[in-house]
């Protein structure tokens, strides 16, 4: 599992990842850039873990007959940038240049239309079931690539669909261990040993 990755800002696209492109996805409003990181919660059916389902919804290939939850979700034209998985992979649905469909009606701190300025990552999870170790490994060091390639960002602009679309969306859910992510990202300065 790597614990580095790489991104270069006007492509908008992370190596190592799988590229499997979104057609739901389109230009960023001008002047817009990344400044806000939007954490998801994601699995279908829901609470089943593995399986070809996120992608084929974000591709617009859901078939409706294979589970009654697909038949209400199938014709739903949504994406996210990244999808990190429960076995730590990632894979990538739109560039970070471009505005992908994920947050829908939605507000931060009063700004609107969170799209237009953020990045979107789904984890593959649930939101009562802890996420794995795996994701709690990468989700760091791919959010430490985001912010060397998008200055706009930073730990104080990572919010959970539940935060920006609150009534709404409950992902990533109480599973979600914001603690464990924020001591990855921002390890507290440890007292130093006496000499
Ligand atoms: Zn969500």
């Amino acid at each position: 599992m790597p614990h580095s990755y790489s991104i270069s800002p006007g492509e908008g696209l992370i190596r190592p990842a799988r590229q499997c492109p979104s057609p739901n996805q389109d230009e960023r409003p001008a002047g817009c850039e990344p400044e806000l990181l939007v954490l998801h919660g994601i699995s279908l059916p829901p609470g089943r873990f593995g399986g070809p389902h996120i992608e084929r919804l974000f591709t617009n290939s859901l078939d409706p007959d294979e589970h009654p939850y697909f038949r209400e979700i199938h014709e739903l034209r949504v994406s996210a940038h990244l999808l990190l998985r429960r076995d730590g992979s990632l894979v990538q649905f739109v560039p970070f240049a471009r505005r992908a469909w994920h947050a829908g009606r939605s507000a931060f701190r009063g700004r609107d239309c969170c799209n237009d300025y953020s990045i979107g990552v789904e984890l593959e999870g649930e939101d009562e079931t802890p996420y794995s170790d795996a994701q709690y490994a990468v989700l760091p060091a791919v959010i430490r690539a985001l912010f060397r390639a998008y200055p706009g960002l930073g730990p104080r602009l990572i919010a959970g669909h539940c935060d920006v679309a609150p009534g709404r969306k409950q992902d990533p859910g109480p599973a979600f261990d914001w603690l464990r992510l924020y001591d990855s990202l921002c390890p507290a300065d440890k007292p130093s040993d006496p000499p």
